[in-house]
This record gives structure tokens, C-alpha cells and sequence, in this order.
């Protein structure tokens, strides 16, 4: 039997900064449906392969494919156009909103989903019902009322995710969920993560390596702008090279 084409895929991927080659040659396939990490030390070009995989650098060389089409010559827009979404680290809310206006402004985007169905008939009872709908998705029912910026770091980070969702995305790209978090705050948002890959892809950059393992199918360890390693966590984490190169051991 063969496995299905990946949702989306990096053939020769290359970034370079003044010759200096970041990303150097990446070939790299996503699975659909499967939650997938790209790990790696400081400075092995994890970043940089977020910002080409969403247009936010042009490549260098190198095509990505999103199912099956070349999407390299795309705009950011039109590749969050086909559901392709990625949640940023620094903090994406507006803190002086409450948490019911940031979700009506995140359906409101234009990519979301307000083209589909919010310019129809009732829109605003269909906008309000929308966003409840999405904090309930995240946890966040009984904050609607309270400023994003008083919410507690973790809610901060699930209500970030609820305004990604807003667009509707067939596929997440997570830059480092859990950062700057603390123990309460990553089994939550761990949970969250869980929940919302059901039914979608997930691609996320994250240093805690617990959370990888269990949250993840694949993995792929970058180092130097290069794949050093690719496999469930249990494979990659025997790997010799990537405990000498990565995990220190
Ligand atoms: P990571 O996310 O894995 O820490 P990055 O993708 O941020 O790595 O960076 C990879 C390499 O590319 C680093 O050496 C970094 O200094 C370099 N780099 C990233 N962005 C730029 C830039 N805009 N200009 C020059 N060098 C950059």
C-alpha cells in the first residue's frame, strides 16, 4: 500500500543571509493529520523554516508544496487563504480587548471565516455565537468579559490559539507554544494542543522535549540548517548524533 501524499512538503528548501546558508537544502514532508515537531539547538534554522514556509522570507532555492501544489511563489495571505496558519511567540492578543472582542476581531480577518458566513443575515448574533463557540474550543467561556491582557499567561496563550483558529486553518504552525511557561500553565496548554490538532495538522517548533514526545507522531531535528535526524521520538532520540549534537549527551 502506498501513504498518501504529504499535505505539505519542502523539496531544496534554502535561505541565505549574505551567503550564510540558514536553511541549507531542506527536504521535509508533512504528513496530513499528524502532529509533527521540528526541534533542534539555537540557531539550527527552525525560525527561519516558519518564515519560508509562510512567506514571510522567499527562499533562497527550493519549492514547498502544499497538497500537491507549488506554493512557493504565493503570498503570506494566500497561503493562510488555503488554511495554512501559524501562531506567532510573541504575544499576538490585544490586551486592552476583552476576550470576546479579540475573537470577534479574529473572525473578522480577512482570511477568516468571516467571507463564508458572517456578512449574512444576524451577523453579529452569528459572530458573537461564533466566538463563544471558539472559547468554549479553548476553555475560555467564562473569561469573555475579562481584558486579554489581565488573563493569567496560559489563558493569554489559549486565547492566542482560539484567534488562529478563527481562520480555520487545516494546518497550525505552532512557533514554540510553551514558552516561557510554567508547569500548570504546559499541562494545560498541552492538552489544548492535543484537542485542537484533532481533524488537522499540526507542524510546531517547541524545546520542551516532554510535550514532543507526547504530543507528537514525527519529528525532525535540524541542525545547521540540515535534517540530522527524522523519526517518532523514541527513534530520534537514540540517535547518537542527535544526543551529541542537541541533547547534550
Ligand atoms: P532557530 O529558530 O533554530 O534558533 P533561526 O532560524 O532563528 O534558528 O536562525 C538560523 C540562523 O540564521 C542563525 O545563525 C541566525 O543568526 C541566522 N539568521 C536568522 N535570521 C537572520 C537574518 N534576518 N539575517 C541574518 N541572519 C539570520
Amino acid at each position: 500500500m502506498t501513504s498518501p501524499p504529504p499535505i505539505l512538503e519542502a523539496r531544496g528548501l534554502a535561505k541565505e543571509f549574505r551567503g550564510f546558508a540558514a536553511v541549507d537544502g531542506l527536504n521535509l514532508q508533512v504528513r496530513e493529520g499528524s502532529v509533527h515537531a521540528l526541534i533542534g539547538p539555537n540557531g539550527a534554522g527552525k525560525t527561519t523554516v516558519f518564515n519560508l514556509l509562510t512567506k514571510v522570507l522567499k527562499p533562497t532555492r527550493g519549492h514547498i508544496c502544499f497538497r500537491g501544489n507549488d506554493i512557493t511563489a504565493k503570498s503570506t495571505a494566500d497561503i493562510a487563504r488555503l488554511g495554512v496558519v501559524r501562531s506567532f511567540q510573541i504575544s499576538a492578543v490585544f490586551p486592552t480587548l476583552t476576550v470576546k472582542d479579540n475573537l470577534r476581531v479574529a473572525l473578522q480577518r480577512p482570511n477568516g471565516l468571516s467571507g463564508q458566513w458572517w456578512k449574512s443575515l444576524n451577523a453579529l448574533d452569528r459572530l458573537d455565537e461564533r466566538a463563544y463557540s471558539l472559547a468554549e474550543d479553548v476553555d475560555l467561556g467564562k473569561y469573555m468579559k475579562h481584558r486579554a491582557g489581565d488573563l493569567p499567561y496560559g489563558r493569554k496563550r489559549a486565547l492566542e490559539i482560539a484567534t488562529t483558529l478563527a481562520l480555520d486553518p487545516v494546518m497550525l504552525l505552532l512557533d514554540e507554544p510553551l514558552a516561557g511557561m510554567g508547569h500548570e500553565d504546559i499541562e494545560g496548554v498541552t492538552q489544548l494542543i492535543d484537542r485542537v490538532a484533532k481533524g488537522r495538522t499540526v507542524l510546531m517548533v517547541e524545546h520542551n522535549l516532554k510535550v514532543v514526545a507526547k504530543l507528537c507522531d514525527k519529528i525532525t531535528v535540524l541542525a545547521r540548517g540540515q535534517i540530522l535526524a527524522e523519526g517518532t521520538y523514541t527513534e530520534v532520540s537514540s540517535n547518537r548524533e542527535v544526543r551529541q549534537a542537541y541533547m547534550g549527551s
